[in-house]
C-alpha cells in the first residue's frame, strides 16, 4: 500500500525529508514538500534540481489535503499540530525509514538503544564493508535511508535508529536488530515514564519473525525485563561483560568471545577501541557480523582496526605528558560512566551543561576513586557543585570551552588525563555537542 500511494505529502525538508521526497519523484509520484521553518538552501538546491514543488515557513498549500499518504520526518513531534490534523482527517502517516523500506529489498541491521547506538553502527558498517558487502549506512547517520535506495540502492543497510524514528514504523522490518543498553534518556517524550521509553526502543521488535535475530544486552536489567516479559518468536542472541553464554557474545579474564556457529576469541586489548562499554559494543557488531556468516579473520581483523568517530572517547591530543580526551557526546550519566570507568590515569574532568534530569549519586564512587578536580562547563552547576564537592579536591567553574581547558591544564600534572565527559546536553553554551567537543579540541591544540 505504501509503495502504491500516488499522492505524497513530505512534513519537514531536512536530510530525511529531502530523501523521501527525492525517492517518491523517481518512482513517479506526485510529490509535495511543506515545512514549518526556513529550508536551509542546500535542501532547496536538492529539491529544485529533482523539480520537486514545496513551501515554507508554514503549512499552507491544500496539497496536503489532498494527500494519500505523508511521510513525516523524526523531528517532528507526534503532537505537532499538522501531524494530529492530516491524522484527524484518516490521512495515513509514515516515517521516511518506513517508506524507503517500502521500495528496497536489502537486509536490514538496525542498532537502537541509549548509548553506543552510533558507535555500534559505525562498527558493523566497516565490518560489512570489509566483507566487501555491497552496504549502506543510514537512519540517525549518513545520508538518508530514502535517498540511498532512490539513488544507489544497496544489498544491506546499517541503520541508526533514535526512539524518535522507531515512533513512526508501521511497516518496516529488520533482519537484525540489536538493543545496546536503556538507560533514562529524552524521558520528557514519554511523560516521564520508563516504560513507555522502553516499548518505543523495543518497538522494532513488533515486526521481526521467526527468521530474524534481535541481539540484546543481557546485562541491562530494563532490556532483560522487557525480553523476559515479551515472549516473541525472534531469535534471541544475548552479549555481556558477566561471562560465559552458551550461544552469544561476552567478556572473560580480558577475552572477547563470541559463540556465533563457531567461536572465535581475541583479547579485549586487541579491539580498536578502549573501555568497557566499547567491549560491549564490539560484541553487539561481532555477533550482527557473524550471524551474516562473514568469515572469522575478517570479523577480527575488523574489531582491531576500526577508527572511532569524532567526539567519543576521542584522543586529542598529549600536552606536556597531560592527555586530553574528548567525549563531548556523552549527553548522560551512563555514557559519563563508562568514560570515567575507563580512565587509569588520576583525571581533571569537565562537566556540565544542560541537566535532563541526571542523578549524579551513581558516578559519585568513580568520581572518588578517579578524579582529583573538576571543571563545570555550565551555566548552572548548582547540581554538580552540591554532589561532587565534598569529594573532590578542587572544583572551579568555566563559562567557556577555553576557559575550562586552560584551568584543567593548570589542575593537571603530567601522567593525568583531562576528559570532557559532561553527562549534560550543551545547549547553553554551545550550539550543539559536536561545537562543544571541537571548540574543547581547538583550545587543546592552543595550549
Ligand atoms: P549514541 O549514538 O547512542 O548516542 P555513541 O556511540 O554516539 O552513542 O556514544 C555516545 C556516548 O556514549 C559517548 O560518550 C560514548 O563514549 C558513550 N558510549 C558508547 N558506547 C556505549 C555503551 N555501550 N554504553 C554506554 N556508553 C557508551
Amino acid at each position: 500500500m505504501i509503495n502504491s500511494a500516488q499522492n505524497i505529502v513530505i512534513l519537514g525538508a531536512a536530510e530525511s525529508g529531502v530523501g523521501a521526497a527525492i525517492l517518491a519523484k523517481t518512482k513517479g509520484k506526485s510529490v509535495f514538500v511543506t515545512d514549518n521553518g526556513k529550508i536551509a538552501i542546500g535542501a532547496k538546491n536538492e529539491l529544485l534540481t529533482y523539480e520537486i514543488p514545496f513551501e515554507e515557513e508554514g503549512h499552507n498549500s491544500d496539497k496536503i489535503w489532498r494527500a494519500d499518504l505523508i511521510v513525516k520526518s523524526p523531528g517532528i513531534p507526534q503532537d505537532a499540530p499538522i501531524v494530529l490534523a492530516v491524522k484527524e482527517k484518516g490521512i495515513p502517516v509514515v516515517s521516511e525509514i518506513d517508506y524507503a523500506y517500502a521500495f528496497t529489498e536489502a537486509k536490514t541491521i538496525c542498532i537502537t538503544g541509549s548509548n553506543g547506538k552510533t558507535t555500534t553502527t559505525l562498527w558493523i558498517y566497516h565490518i560489512l564493508k570489509k566483507a566487501g558487502l555491497k552496504v549502506g549506512l543510514a537512519g540517525n547517520v549518513g545520508q538518508s535511508f530514502a535517498k540511498q535506495v532512490a539513488l544507489n540502492d544497496q544489498a544491506y543497510y546499517v541503520l541508526e535508529l533514535s526512539s524518535f524514528q522507531l515512533e513512526d514504523m508501521y511497516h518496516f522490518h529488520a533482519n537484525i536488530g540489536i538493543i545496546t543498553n536503556i538507560s533514562p534518556d529524552h524521558l520528557d517524550r514519554y511523560n516521564y515514564e520508563m516504560e513507555r521509553y522502553v516499548d518505543a526502543k523495543f518497538r522494532m521488535l513488533d515486526f521481526m519473525g521467526p527468521e530474524d535475530h534481535i541481539i540484546y544486552n543481557s546485562d541491562d536489567a530494563w532490556v532483560l525485563d522487557f525480553i523476559n516479559k515479551n515472549p516473541s518468536k525472534v531469535h534471541r542472541v544475548p552479549f555481556s561483560s558477566q561471562g560465559p553464554l552458551e550461544m552469544g557474545g561476552y567478556l572473560l579474564n580480558e577475552q572477547l568471545i563470541l559463540n556465533i556457529k563457531t567461536t572465535i576469541t581475541m583479547s579485549i586489548h586487541e579491539l580498536a577501541l578502549k573501555g568497557k562499554h566499547n567491549a560491549q559494543n564490539a560484541l553487539a557488531a561481532g555477533i550482527a557480523a557473524r550471524l551474516l556468516d562473514i568469515r572469522e579473520s575478517v570479523v577480527r581483523e575488523s574489531l582491531m582496526d576500526f577508527e572511532n568517530v569524532e567526539h567519543r572517547l576521542e584522543f586529542v591530543a598529549s600536552v606536556n605528558g597531560i592527555e586530553f580526551i574528548n567525549d563531548s557526546k556523552a549527553t548522560n550519566i551512563n555514557a559519563a560512566w563508562y568514560a570515567l570507568e575507563s580512565m587509569t590515569n588520576p583525571t581533571v574532568w569537565i562537566v556540565g551543561g544542560v541537566d535532563k534530569g541526571n542523578d549524579y549519586s551513581e558516578l559519585l564512587s568513580l568520581v572518588t576513586e578517579k578524579v582529583k578536580a573538576i571543571v563545570c562547563l555550565g551555566k548552572e552547576n548548582q547540581k554538580i557543585k552540591d554532589a561532587f564537592s565534598d569529594h573532590v579536591d578542587t572544583l572551579v567553574e568555566a563559562q567557556s570551552a577555553e576557559e575550562a581547558v586552560a584551568l584543567a591544564y593548570r589542575l593537571a600534572q603530567a601522567k593525568d588525563t583531562v576528559l570532557l565527559s559532561p553527562a549534560c546536553a550543551s545547549f547553553d553554551l554551545f550550539q550543539n555537542y559536536e561545537d562543544r567537543g571541537c571548540q574543547f579540541k581547538a583550545a587543546v591544540r592552543k595550549l
